[in-house]
């Protein structure tokens, strides 16, 4: 059995292949490490490219797994204060756990095509490895690439090589605020959204959906606000012009605690804006 995963930190690809089964996906970067990750309960259906690799008792493991559930631990810690993402932290983790970093190695691809001689000026005087090496200073590089790879015998193997390659990358894991899942901050270490589908619409990523949905719900929180504002002044006035009346002014007292705990079941995600704004036109008409 011969897996490897396959890190490519300029095109920032990953690719896991299993030759023997056949086996042989490109992905970006610790995508398939956080999918597994943000599988939870979804483990059980077992519908994961790691469980393909695999024939040994990693096809049993589950939310409270010992490697699941201990990864997952150390990455929450660290998602919570990123202080704590370093390379230092994950060795010592290793070495609590007693586990260790899967043997790997590097590669290099060298786009061999090139006469890299030709692109030195020939009349130039230097040994033919200097004008190797001068020739290779000016090629294209794109084709080339250097890569890290890891020789995994189990699904934990490819957790810890996939990991350990993100902290040494100083790549953070994230969790995204439109999905809920864990995500690889790439690009932007800033980002807040994920790639992936949005599960609130088909035709948009989180990052798309995510910060329209955030938008919205800022517009519908400035409506909610200067709906308060106007109740607040109706339920005054009708005070005002009945100063006698006690059950106005009670009414008023009460309607301003019931509003701070609307606000509080909102930033909890109790209550929506919506039903808030409902709420606020129906406490009007009392
Ligand atoms: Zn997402």
């Amino acid at each position: 059995m011969a897996v490897t995963i396959e890190f490519d930190d300029t095109r920032l690809t990953e690719r896991i292949n299993e030759p023997f089964k056949g086996i042989d996906e490109t992905n970006s970067l610790g995508m398939s490490f956080v999918d597994f990750l943000s599988l939870g309960k979804d483990l059980s259906s077992r519908n994961h490219i790691y469980f393909y690799l695999f024939d040994n008792f990693d096809r049993y493991i589950n939310e409270d797994s010992f490697l699941y559930s201990g990864i997952k631990e150390f990455i929450d810690i660290c998602i919570k204060d990123s202080s704590l993402y370093t390379l230092d932290n994950f060795m010592f983790f290793l070495h609590m756990q007693g586990l260790s970093i899967p043997q790997h190695h590097i590669e290099y691809y060298f786009n061999t095509e090139t006469v890299l001689e030709d692109l030195v000026n020939p009349y130039m005087q230097m040994s033919p490895m200097e004008r190797a090496i001068r020739g290779f200073t000016k090629c294209d590089k794109s084709k080339n690439a250097i890569t890290n790879v890891y020789t995994c015998d189990s699904i934990e193997d490819i957790c810890i090589a996939s990991l350990y390659h993100l902290i040494k990358l100083k790549t953070p894991i994230k969790i995204c605020a439109n999905c809920g899942k864990y995500f690889v901050a790439l690009r932007r270490s800033d980002a807040i959204y994920c790639d992936r589908i949005s599960p609130f619409n088909a035709a948009k990523t989180c990052k798309e959906d995510g910060s329209q949905r955030t938008f919205e719900e800022k517009l519908k929180m400035n409506e909610a606000e200067k709906l308060r504002r106007s109740v607040y002044q109706t339920l005054q006035m009708r005070i005002r012009r009945n100063p006698d009346d006690e059950y106005h002014k009670e009414y008023f007292e009460n309607w301003k605690k019931e509003v701070d705990k609307w606000k509080n079941d909102i930033k909890k995600g109790k209550k929506t804006t919506e039903e808030f704004i409902e709420w606020l036109n129906w406490s009007k008409m009392r």
